[in-house]
């Protein structure tokens, strides 16, 4: 059986990687190779971050690792929240208040485009790959949809007038960044003969 680590411990992120990938890959995460550590996202870019995780586990742990970073990227805010969007509105990474803080800076603007964008940095045998996946998009004038997380109820994809939010899990994840960016990981790793170091 081939290992590796993904460096996070989100269920739902687990479960979507782990059905993509071939039976002979079994994926880890965070807190079954005992990791508990906080490791600091302190990149400027979203690739940055997903390297910082999964140098942390190669480095640390010695063993093949793979870890993403998402950011909601706005036109009209330059790019903001980008590689701030968990914390946009403070530390205590409130999705709700988020939410709110971007609409209030949305507020009169006529260009609402947006994407979400998924970097995943892989680490196997020492080299560094780097996969990514984006969803473009607007940015809707108030919140719309009970399903999904995060920014779902104000990101309204491209070819469709609903909310991430109103569109459920299974759209979404047709056409989101990062079942876009785990494909082209799943793709890259079925393709190895083996993954060991
Ligand atoms: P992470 O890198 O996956 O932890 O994502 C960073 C932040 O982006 C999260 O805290 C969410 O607020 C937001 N985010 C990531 N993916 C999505 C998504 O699919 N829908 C809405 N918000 C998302």
């Amino acid at each position: 059986m081939d290992k590796i680590v993904f460096a996070t411990n989100n269920e739902h992120k687990l479960r979507e990687i782990r059905a993509i990938l071939r039976d002979e890959i079994e994926v880890f995460s965070l807190a079954d190779i005992d990791c508990h550590a906080d490791i600091a996202e302190t990149a400027d870019t979203l690739e940055g971050n997903a390297l910082i995780k999964a140098r942390f586990v190669y480095d640390n742990y010695g063993m093949n690792c793979f870890a993403d970073d998402t950011g909601l990227e706005v036109d009209a805010l330059n790019g903001a929240p980008g590689v701030h969007t968990a914390r946009y509105a403070g530390e205590n990474h409130d999705t709700e208040a988020n939410m709110r803080k971007l609409l209030h800076e949305m507020n009169g603007k006529d260009n609402r485009k947006a994407r979400f964008r998924t970097a995943i940095a892989l680490i196997l045998g020492g080299e560094e790959h780097l996969f990514s996946g984006e969803v473009q998009g607007e940015i809707s004038t108030e919140p719309r949809g009970e399903q999904g997380f995060g920014y779902d109820p104000v990101f309204i994809p491209d070819g469709t007038a609903k909310t991430f939010a109103e569109l459920g899990e299974e759209a979404k994840n047709r056409i989101s960044h990062r079942a876009r960016a785990v494909k082209k990981l799943a793709d890259f790793l079925n393709s190895q003969a083996s993954i060991t170091d």
